[in-house]
């Protein structure tokens, strides 16, 4: 019989470090796998090993914590298949649902059922495929893009992207890829300051953000 359960690599109640949510409470489910390797990881832990579980363990787990909204994220939280059960229970328990993806597998269901967060993979994280260009159908306008800045050259990429005005949403973040807070990788860096100097010089529609949970608690600190 198929397994109707969940590979996972931890579950906690934090407050959400990114996002136009960020500082809400939330609850993180980060599911074990990826089948990217990108150059500033930060949840490599996450790529292997983990811990079968099924649907009503999550849930009792997820239940532990008084709040209203649960983070589906990885590794790659859409590379499982029972991922889109699991995102309809929660519903019915009257949980909103965002999903963080890499953008390199089909959102199309998800984007049906939950918000979606999706990373544009820039050129400095090595795994640069282009598979957002298949998703951008399937985004609703209170979706998210991501953009992990790692150079200038990065930002450059990235703010053409913005500027060409193909991306379907207008909630878009940059965020900066520092040497003292994500892992260390074959990146340049990017320093905060900087980042926000180019968005103003400008003037993007983009929302500027810096990993809050790395703020308040530390490098090593888990969150999304
Ligand atoms: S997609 Fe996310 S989890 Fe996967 S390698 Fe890239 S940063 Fe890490």
């Amino acid at each position: 019989m198929a397994f109707t359960g969940l590979l996972i690599t931890e579950i906690f109640y934090s407050l959400q470090g990114e996002t136009s949510l960020i500082g809400v409470p939330f609850v993180f489910i980060r599911l074990t796998g990826c089948n990217l390797r990108c150059t500033y990881c930060d949840s490599v832990y996450s790529f292997k090993g983990g811990k079968k579980m099924s649907f009503e363990e999550v849930m009792a787990e997820v239940k532990k914590y008084k709040v209203k909204h649960v983070l589906m994220t990885g590794g790659e939280p859409l590379l499982q298949r029972n991922t889109l059960e699991f995102i309809d229970l929660l519903k019915t328990e009257g949980y909103q649902v965002s999903v963080e993806t890499h953008g390199e597998v089909s959102v199309e269901e998800a984007s049906k059922k939950a918000r979606i967060i999706m990373d544009i993979k820039t050129p400095g994280s090595g795994m640069s495929r282009g598979g957002y260009i298949k998703n951008f159908p399937f985004l609703k306008p209170t979706d998210e893009v991501k953009f992990v800045i790692t150079s200038k050259d990065d930002y450059s990429w990235a703010r053409d992207l913005v500027k060409s005005g193909t991306i379907p949403t207008e909630e878009i973040l940059f965020s900066p890829a520092m040497l003292a807070l994500n892992s260390p990788g074959k990146y340049e860096g990017m320093e905060p300051r900087t980042l926000a100097d180019l968005i103003v010089g400008d003037q993007l529609p983009v929302r500027f953000q810096w990993q809050l949970h790395k703020l308040l608690w530390g490098a090593d600190t888990k969150g999304v």
